[in-house]
């Protein structure tokens, strides 16, 4: 199997009808005054299309007939009753954005029993604590002039937000050779190269039969059988595409592809597939959300690597870097003027939602997909918002920071082109490593693992070896749940075992998952 096909979906730019995507019209963007498509943002270029004819013809075809049936099935008013307004940057161009209904995990699965949808936040680390805070500063949050120096501090001449992604990160040491000889320069063991091992054999048995995962573990194939599905009874969304994305982001870390021969070529193959079927078309790219920002964010952050490791063995794939170009466009035009993304697109976000389309923006630049200029400024800017006086002490939505989001934070920096040389940032990452990691959230973990590995700092053989070895000592070992993880604590609970285990496991990938941001690289990074 080598290479993904990717129907054509229908023009990404049109000004014509709405579109229809997964039973729901989108309406493609236009707001009175900005005068159409044409104002909202650029569509990639597709370079197919000297082979449309056809297959416009069948579009047209089918749009209309779907179009038409729309029409006879949809409720009264149910038609933009919840549009969304978003605003991209500095820019005075205004698109309307629809939040795409979730889907039931059943959806494509008519194999197993209905399912009552439960939705859940698959990290919510920080959420309880912070979510209804939402007030006017929320609107008033812009890097203030004071802040600007910081940002000179880190590498910059100027005092501008500029953007400079290091050339680092690359996935080139995502192989057999790459895995033994990475995990033994930066600190894996035989014991923790199992632990993933087992890990990925936990996934691939819980992958469901339509090629998703879900954080729901009552349905099949589990049925139950593992104890800690997703936490009940709340009403954060925990979208199928968030948990597709994670446990697809796992595989790749370890090297599996579509491409290469494996024991999980298959899963990967029919995971990505998922993902494709399910994009909803909409006027501003490519929309995974399936109830959250979180959803589409992780999706794709999964397809972008999975398009950089295809191109690493020249089968890139034109559909595959569509699907990633088109879903980067939504989240650009997703984000808050803030530079923030929330729950829904346009929104006034948090540190943990913008974080996951920070990275997969980045991993799709990495593709060399075009995103809009000012975003990754624009985030830099909010993430520098959510602390004060230089202190790089992150907060969710604004000060005062805590220690998940300084984690998240610290990492996202990294990723937007913020020196280690810098002092003050240094001595933040050094009091990180001093907290030492928190066992019980996998998410400050993951993340500060993130931070102390691409600044190769000095400490990291210290967190690493206590990390490490707590993590492979509280895998379970025995019967079903064999190579998953689960924590007790109040926010691990609510993703459940599925969002633990994919977080576990890449957080165990990280010696070779990427190679660190910031470090000489002596052979082109991909
Ligand atoms: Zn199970």
């Amino acid at each position: 199997m080598t290479g993904i096909t990717i129907s054509k979906p229908a023009s990404a730019c049109s000004n014509a009808p709405p579109q229809i995507s997964a039973g729901v019209p989108v309406v493609p963007d236009v707001m009175a005054g900005t005068g159409g498509c044409e104002t909202s943002f650029a569509c990639p270029r597709d370079s197919e299309d000297d082979r449309l004819p056809a297959v416009l013809i069948s579009t047209i075809i089918h749009t209309t007939f779907l179009l038409l049936l729309a029409l006879f099935t949809l409720p009264k008013g149910s038609r933009g009753a919840d549009q969304l307004t978003a605003r991209q940057g500095q820019s005075d161009k205004i698109l309307v954005m629809r939040t795409l209904e979730a889907q039931d995990d059943q959806k494509y699965d008519k194999n197993v029993a209905m399912d009552t949808p439960v939705e859940v936040s698959i990290d919510a680390s920080v959420t309880l604590a912070t979510l209804g805070s939402e007030t006017k500063e929320d609107k008033d949050e812009v890097v203030s002039s004071e802040m600007q120096p910081l940002v000179a501090g880190g590498g910059s001449t100027g005092s501008d937000l500029l953007v400079r992604l290091p050339s680092g990160g690359g996935l080139s040491r995502r192989t057999p050779e790459g895995r033994l000889e990475y995990g033994e320069k930066y600190g894996a063991t035989r014991e923790s190269e199992q632990a993933v091992e087992a890990a990925l054999a936990w996934l691939a048995a819980h992958q469901r039969s339509n090629g998703s995962w879900s954080f729901n573990l009552d349905l099949a194939p589990c049925n139950g059988a593992c104890r800690h599905t997703k936490k009940k009874g709340t009403d954060s969304p925990t979208p199928v595409t968030g948990a597709t994305g994670l446990a697809l982001l796992a595989f790749l870390g370890a090297g599996h592809t579509h491409h290469h021969e494996g024991p999980y070529q298959e899963t990967v193959r029919r995971g990505i597939y998922f993902l494709r079927d399910i994009a909803g078309e909409a006027g501003a790219g490519l929309d995974w959300q399936q109830g959250s920002m979180y959803g589409h964010g992780i999706a794709l952050m999964a397809l972008s690597e999975t398009l950089t490791m295809s191109s690493r063995e020249q089968a890139g794939d034109a559909d595959l870097h569509r699907l990633v170009s088109r879903g980067a466009s939504f989240t650009c035009n997703g984000q808050h003027e803030n530079g923030s993304w929330g729950y829904v697109p346009g929104s006034p976000g948090d540190m943990t939602v913008s974080a996951w389309q920070v990275l997969s923006l980045v991993a799709a630049k990495k593709n060399r997909v075009d995103i809009h200029t000012n975003t990754l400024s624009s985030a830099k800017a909010f993430v520098l918002s959510t602390c004060k006086d230089r202190d790089f002490w992150f907060g969710y939505k604004g000060p005062p920071g805590e220690e998940t989001t300084t984690a998240i934070g610290l990492a996202l920096m990294l990723y937007l082109g913020q020196s280690t040389e810098y002092t003050p940032f240094y001595n933040a990452l050094t009091d990180l490593a001093d907290r030492g990691p928190k066992f019980q959230n996998v998410y400050h973990d993951y993340y500060a693992t993130l931070a102390l590995h691409h600044s190769r700092h000095h400490a990291w053989d210290q967190w690493n070896r206590k990390l490490r070895d707590h993590l492979v000592r509280t895998q379970a070992k025995k019967g079903h749940e064999a190579g998953s993880w689960h924590f007790a604590d109040p926010w691990g609970d609510i993703g459940g075992r599925l969002y633990t285990t994919a977080m576990c496991a890449m957080t165990l990938e990280v010696y070779y998952r990427y190679m660190p941001l910031y470090e000489k690289v002596d052979d082109f990074p991909l």
